[in-house]
């Protein structure tokens, strides 16, 4: 009692201080539903509440006096924080859909979200008795025949609940529900009478609301059940390792069972009963065979059932990739974490009309919990067995066993899709490596749709089910809220959170997402589900659950909850990120002793750093997140990363930058020479000696590399021959100079300069060309300019040894494009050329004798 006196107290400050005074708002994060409630408080950090306290908080912050919250669920996270689920009670009645989860860390409690009803009902006495409530529900659902009606359905939910007593026959409870037939703005919350319906004919399970007082139907919708466990199998089996050739995903490796001497697609995964189960094209579960064969090659010539059954391989195997899933990265045990068997039924034909159907179903509620997958229709769509919608169904499992956002026709049943189609993406990235993966159904369809629904481009024109918004209340947002058109403003929130993007929305707010991966995205998106949301969540509340999500995972400020809450933005849920961000300030470019620090660190985290490749820098740590580094003391350049890694034992994030290091300014590697296009073991008399160019056949090619520059130039600082040009190409890390010599005796001397952000620096390099092998090449070409003819003059040694190793002088002209004009034999010393048909301009001589080849500029001048 003393204890809760003193709460009273604290609480009541809070109350005056922060959750009515504005200017104090700083101190805690309060956010209101659309009827005025508290939906959201982020208790300021010096609090000191006691999570053995949360129900006491509850009650004062929201109840009234004949309100009451009871635990519901409890949750102790990796985290290490623990997560309380409330209900709410009126006068001792359960208020549908009014739940409260409060978050604490250290006993203490940190957050608390959910919804909470004003109720203000006299008496809670019904005026009409239960019998008569649900004699006006199955007036109002009006099915041939229910499933208690039926002696195969009901032995089905004995042997399966392992209850003997168990009965579909509906059995009324006395709740508080919104009175949903009510048009207009006000929420009215009345007493109602609520049964679960299990229809046979049609297939069904339905949640109905009769108002305990007028008897009128007040709510009603399919699938959606409190917890209840399966257990229990009396099966014997044998996982066999087989082959199926499915219809989608090609051959793979599934289990099946061994029984009775033949194999079934049965199997015990991680201590989960994987069961596909044929229907026979009809809806009544109880006669459900399994599909068997002979061998365990479910191929073409190995399984008579190929033709017929070939879909059911699909399912199986995409049930046990979704059971894989979720146990490997989320470290779900089945659909409700505790090992609930996986049952799918294929060949699924409702009742009403014998025609195979164009969908597949999560079958939820405490009587069903199964898979169903229709036949389709011969292309619009194909039997709707790919992996994508076995997760989207399994999908819905996971949810009504999480948040358990009730489906239908409003915000809660979109998410509820949502999601299904978040996990869609995830398991199709996760376990394949050739799916759409952001395209919902890709594989079924022919004939033009793409699939049913484009996560990647909601306005996409070719899916089958149209285009749907990627703004909330945007373009295409359904107004009558069915729930898929409206689900892709969270399934594109999810992509832009993954993936990264940019645009303008409907809203015409521009928006920038720095995307973080599929795999955080994903973990941030299950624990919205496991942890946040509740049964009556609606956009708003997702995005608080987002945000709340990412923060406990990858810790306040980090760029995580920053892509997180743009990528709502994008979507048209609340603004664009506006808090300080973790951030590493310093220059870019490490020329010396250079510091960086980490910027709006959340309170209470570590922080340590490290740079990477550790070999370039020196590095020291300052005061607090300071990190002093200075360049290697050898030479090193290069591209680095400073990693900061924030965390306080609960959640963890990286904040990393790109710096460059330069020990001063730029140095050139080991420059090389070569000829272009030529290969000096085939040409032995190609050759540069000590930078002495021997032959002068071919343009040298000078490759300079050059090691942490960012600019280089090239510029020839000195020549012996004004005819000497070089080409070349400079870029960031080598340059490139060609050049060649026409004689032997010429120079050239080039000049590279390096420059980057620490300096400038440069380095020479000379050739000169040289008459290697001794032989002495005296020529002469005149007159030189030249109108009629030009006299060549060779020595006779040259001639003499040509000769003499039976090869004669070769000369030819060359135009300005290489275009050989003339070429002549000669072993004469003296040689005339007619060049009186040449028009005025340069041409070039050359002169090829046995050790290569002499070149000679010639101007025609008139
Ligand atoms: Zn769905």
């Amino acid at each position: 009692m003393r204890t809760i006196t003193k709460l009273l107290v604290v609480v009541l400050f809070c109350l005056s201080t922060t959750f009515s005074n504005a200017q104090v708002r700083d101190t805690a994060d309060v956010q209101y539903d659309r009827s005025g409630n508290i939906s959201f408080v982020r208790v300021k950090a010096q609090s000191n509440q006691k999570m053995e306290n949360a129900k006491a908080l509850l009650a004062l912050l929201l109840a009234g006096e004949h309100d009451d919250f009871k635990p519901v669920k409890e949750i102790n996270d990796k985290f290490g924080m623990s997560h309380l689920k409330f209900q709410q009670y009126y006068k001792g009645i359960k208020v549908e859909n009014s739940e409260y989860w409060v978050h604490g860390k250290n006993g203490k409690i940190t957050k608390f979200n959910g919804h909470f009803r004003t109720i203000d009902i006299g008496s809670v006495q019904p005026q009409i008795t239960e019998d008569a409530a649900l004699s006006n529900a199955l007036g109002f659902i009006d099915a041939e025949i229910y499933k208690w009606e039926d002696e195969g359905m009901q032995s089905f939910l004995r042997e399966h609940s392992g209850d003997p007593t168990s009965s579909y026959y509906p059995e009324g409870e006395l709740v508080i529900t919104k009175n949903e037939m009510k048009e207009g703005k006000e929420e009215e919350m009345i007493l109602a009478w609520k049964f679960l319906i299990s229809s046979m004919v049609p297939n069904d399970e339905q949640v109905i609301f009769v108002d305990a007082g007028s008897g009128d139907i007040v709510r009603a919708y399919s699938l959606t059940c409190e917890i209840r466990l399966e257990t229990g199998r009396n099966i014997e089996e044998v996982n066999t390792p087989s082959l199926a050739e499915t219809m989608y995903s090609g051959n793979l490796s599934i289990t099946s069972d061994s029984f009775a001497g033949g194999f079934r697609l049965r199997e015990e995964r991680d201590g989960v009963d994987i069961i596909t189960l044929n229907l026979n094209n009809s809806d009544n579960i109880g006669t459900a065979a399994d599909f068997s064969n002979t061998g365990t090659n479910w191929t073409s010539g190995n399984w008579a059932g190929i033709n017929q059954d070939q879909q059911a391989l699909d399912v199986h195997w995409g049930a046990e990739m979704v059971a894989d899933y979720w146990q490997t990265v989320h470290q779900r045990n089945s659909i409700d974490d505790s090992g609930i068997r996986i049952l799918s039924y294929v060949h699924y034909t409702p009742n009403f009309d014998g025609s195979p159907i164009n969908n597949a179903f999560w079958q939820g509620g405490i009587n069903a919990r199964y898979m169903l997958y229709g036949d389709g229709d011969s292309g619009q769509p194909n039997p709707l067995t790919s992996l994508d919608i076995c997760a989207h169904e399994f999908g819905h499992g996971i949810n009504e066993f999480t948040a358990n956002l009730t489906p239908g026709w409003h915000e809660t049943g979109a998410l509820n899709e949502g999601f299904s189609d978040i996990w869609a993406a995830c398991i199709e990235d996760w376990a394949t490596s050739n799916k759409a993966t952001w395209i919902m159904g890709e594989e079924v369809f022919s004939g033009g749709f793409n699939g049913l629904r484009n996560l990647q481009n909601p306005k996409s024109t070719n899916t089958a089910e149209g285009q749907h918004p990627d703004t909330y209340q945007g373009d295409y947002w359904h107004a009558q809220e069915e729930p898929h058109f409206n689900s892709t403003v969270l399934s594109h929130w999810f992509y832009l959170l993954s993936q990264g993007g940019s645009g303008t929305n409907d809203n015409n707010d521009s928006y920038t997402v720095d995307g973080i991966g599929l795999e955080k995205a994903a973990l941030i998106a299950y624990r919205m589900e496991l942890i946040y949301l509740t049964s009556s969540s609606e956009y708003a509340d997702a995005r608080i659950a987002a945000i709340n999500a990412a923060e406990d995972i990858y810790c306040e400020n980090s760029p995580e909850v920053r892509a997180v809450t743009d990528a709502w933005y994008a979507v048209g849920v609340g603004g664009a990120f506006s808090g300080g961000i973790m951030n590493i300030s310093g220059e870019d470019i490490v020329c010396s002793n250079t510091s960086f620090s980490l910027s709006n660190i959340p309170s209470g985290t570590n922080i340590s750093w490290s740079v990477s490749p550790s070999n370039l820098v020196t590095s020291s740590s300052g005061s607090g997140a300071t990190a002093n580094l200075t360049p290697a003391a050898s030479y090193s350049s290069g591209q680095a990363t400073i990693t900061y890694t924030v965390g306080n034992g609960t959640c963890e994030t990286e904040i990393q930058k790109a710096i460059y290091v330069h020990a001063g300014s730029p140095d050139e590697g080991n420059a090389t020479y070569s000829y272009n296009g030529s290969n000096q073991t085939a040409n032995p008399y190609i050759s540069v000696i000590n930078n002495i160019v021997c032959d002068l056949l071919y343009p040298v090619t000078l490759d300079v590399p050059l090691l942490g520059s960012e600019i280089s130039n090239v510029s020839m600082i000195y020549t012996s021959d004004p005819n000497i040009t070089y080409w070349g190409s400079g870029g960031a890390e080598s340059m490139s100079i060609n050049f060649e010599f026409w004689e032997y005796g010429q120079e050239v001397i080039f000049r590279v300069s390096m420059q980057n952000d620490c300096g400038t620096s440069y380095q020479d390099y000379a050739f000169r060309s040289e008459d290697c092998y001794g032989t002495a090449l005296n020529y002469k070409v005149y007159p030189n300019p030249a109108s009629e003819s030009i006299n060549i003059e060779l020595d006779q040694d040259l001639i003499k040894q040509s000769v003499s190793d039976k090869e004669k002088v070769n000369i030819k002209l060359f135009d300005p494009s290489g275009t050989e004009l003339m070429s002549k034999t000669v072993n004469e010393s003296r040689t005339t050329i007619d060049v009186s048909n040449l028009g005025n301009g340069f041409y070039y001589v050359h002169i090829i004798h046995k050790n290569g080849i002499i070149r000679k500029k010639l101007r025609i001048e008139r």
